[in-house]
């Protein structure tokens, strides 16, 4: 396949912003690429050249990018400088001055997909001194093969801004239309996507033809993780989890210790406990997956980074647990052993930030808090209910001090629940997580086998995860920082746009206002995010990457912002402060859309109460 054609497609791309649309022209660049150059196209459009958690990076600076079109065009690098000054975008430039040059010779050669391919990822395996003239060599001898449209999209992709807007589902989407195949199919692609977070591996496995019935867990490659929905109250949480049967107060919890874990009750399950559900303390830490593969521990984050060497402690418990091979996850918190207590949030991430990694270990060790189990010595436990997947963890952690299991009740008492979820947050916890007995693992998506109660904010029931989309310039005291506060945004799944919600000036500490205004310099764009749908303009718009969390008093309706608009009202968050910035939680976990009409819904039944 040539990468001319693939450039076409890119462009076409570009030119639609119906998601159905961008998935049928996907659709059609698959149909006439075998399943190894499906692979590549996939890396490609998710910005890279490995899936993300492998940690590669192309990364070439704009400099260096310069130079290579320099070299290529025949232009100084002045001359390129100054055009991207003018335009803005360094592709657009090398595209417009390869244009000039095509008029006055022939290319030398035609780039191939393949070609261009490892060709990026030489560059991404290049290190140390001389690495950096080496890739502008790699960079310049591409352009050198390439039409002027080919050259907008290799250098974007260089600079790590080819942002096609086309997002993993998309890829699914168009995945599915090439097999036509029915929505089955569609939901074996998402599990198993969801299962080895490598969308490039999964296309090329279903275009070979395969079954996609192979995906199962495999240690190494990190699972998408599971994530909580939310309900207002203990009550309907146990409706929800227990059934009708359990409204009232039937005490049919089992005797636990106060705050103390109780252990899985022995299969099978006990026939009073079909009407229980298990309620976890929910601990405000850093979510850890952690993987042993032949003795080996891997770490990964929330967002699927590979952190291990951030975390000598847990590294060590892990490796003398007794299985051979396993896939688990927990919350990991600094814990104070002498006193007993948690540090906070803001503590615990510090080791994400700070070097002298090993002295941060010994000053404020971390204590994982295990809550689920998804392979072990070679078994699948994606699929096996919580209650066994609990009894399979509790049994691989026993004895650790370090890794120990998240605290729980197994309750079907309101009650009970409400008296849990109180001494929780008096413990300085942020809340419960309630999980159905009975419900599998459920990869990368946010179903009612889990359901969170966090202590409330306001009126509302949950605090809001949001993308920062643009910020404003400081006035007054703010000056200094360049900083005067942010936009938020929130994705609507329905339609893959961007919906604003809230303009935040407050909560911010000085180090958080230096640090974000640095962060977002580096991202600041020209123009308003593709994706986006707002009605305000800030002073800059920045690429949609950065999560931040925000507390509000309560969720509004409001003519100033888009999220879940109808007619010209949108909702909107009152009083919004921000409470943290999330460098652990990446776009695709921002509150949606859906979710906020859903708050919105529980905030008037709370209120009406
Ligand atoms: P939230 O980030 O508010 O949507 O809450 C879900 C997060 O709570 C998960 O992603 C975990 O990081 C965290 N968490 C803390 N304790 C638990 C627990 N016992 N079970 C599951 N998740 C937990």
């Amino acid at each position: 396949m040539l990468f001319s054609g693939v450039a076409q497609h890119f462009s076409e791309v570009e030119g639609t912003v119906s998601r159905l649309a961008m998935s049928g022209i996907v659709a059609k660049l698959f149909s006439g690429a075998t399943p190894s150059e499906a692979r590549q196209l996939v890396y490609i459009m998710e910005g890279n050249v490995a899936p993300s958690h492998e940690g590669l990076d192309v990364g070439i600076g704009e400099k260096f990018a310069i130079r290579a079109i320099a070299r290529t065009s025949g232009y100084t690098e002045r001359q390129v400088a100054s055009g991207c000054k003018k335009s803005g975008d360094l592709g657009e430039t090398a595209e417009a001055l390869l244009e000039k040059k095509a008029q006055l010779s022939l290319s030398s050669s035609e780039n191939t997909l393949s070609k261009v391919f490892s060709s990026f990822l030489k560059i991404a395996r290049m290190s140390g001194s001389g690495s950096q003239e080496a890739k502008i060599s790699v960079l310049s001898e591409l352009l050198n093969g390439a039409t002027p449209l080919e050259a907008k999209y290799l250098v974007r992709f260089c600079l790590g801004r080819l942002r096609l807007g086309v997002g993993d589902p998309s890829i699914i989407d168009a995945l599915s239309m090439v097999r036509h195949s029915d929505k089955t199919d569609k939901i074996m692609l998402e599990r198993a996507f969801n299962l080895c977070s490598d969308l490039g591996e999964v296309a090329e496995v279903y275009l070979s033809g395969s079954d996609l019935s192979r995906f199962s867990a495999q240690p190494g490659k990190p699972i998408r993780p599971a994530l909580a929905e939310r309900l207002p109250n203990a009550r309907e949480i146990i409706e929800k989890l227990c059934g009708e049967e359990a409204k009232g107060e039937p005490g049919r919890e089992k005797a636990g210790r106060k705050c103390a874990v109780q252990s899985a009750p022995s299969a099978p399950m006990a026939p009073a406990l079909r009407r229980q559900c298990a309620v976890e303390a929910k601990y405000d830490g850093l979510r850890m997956q952690v993987h042993l593969k032949d003795g080996a521990v891997g770490i990964y984050s929330r967002k699927l980074e590979k952190m291990t060497h951030m975390f000598p402690e847990i590294v060590k418990a892990a490796a003398a647990l007794p299985a051979a091979s396993a896939i688990f996850e927990g919350e990991a918190l600094a814990y104070n052993s002498s006193e007993k207590r948690y540090y906070s949030f803001q503590q615990t991430m510090q080791r994400k930030r700070k070097h002298g990694v090993e002295r941060m270990a010994e000053e404020f060790p971390l204590r994982l808090f295990a809550f689920d189990i998804m392979y072990l010595d070679g078994k699948d436990l994606t699929m096996a209910p919580y209650l066994e997947r609990r009894r399979a963890l509790e049994g691989l952690v026993k004895g650790s001090r370090t890794i120990v299991p998240s605290d729980l009740i197994y309750t079907g008492s309101p009650k009970k629940l409400d008296e849990y979820f109180q001494r929780a947050l008096s413990e300085g916890l942020e809340g419960i997580i309630a999980k159905d007995l009975a419900q599998p693992y459920v990869a990368g998506a946010r179903k009612f086998a889990w359901i969170k109660l966090k202590k409330s904010y306001g009126a509302m029931a949950d605090s809001v995860d949001a993308i920062i989309v643009g910020y404003y310039l400081g006035k007054g005291a703010r000056e200094e920082f360049k900083f005067g506060g942010v936009l938020a945004a929130v994705p609507n799944e329905e339609t893959g746009k961007l919906e604003t919600i809230a303009k935040i000036g407050g909560g911010f500490t000085e180090d958080e206002m230096a640090s974000l205004a640095e962060a977002l310099e580096k991202i600041k764009t020209k123009e308003k995010p593709k994706a986006l749908v707002s009605k305000l303009e800030p002073d800059f718009w920045v690429e949609p990457k950065i999560v931040i969390t925000i507390a509000a008093d309560e969720i509004t309706l409001s003519p100033m912002h888009t999220c879940g608009m109808v007619g010209e009202t949108g909702y909107a968050l009152r009083f919004p402060r921000m409470v943290a910035m999330r460098d652990d939680k990446s776009p695709s976990d921002a509150t949606t859309v859906r979710e906020v009409i859903s708050m919105f819904e529980m905030q008037r039944r709370k209120n009406a109460q």
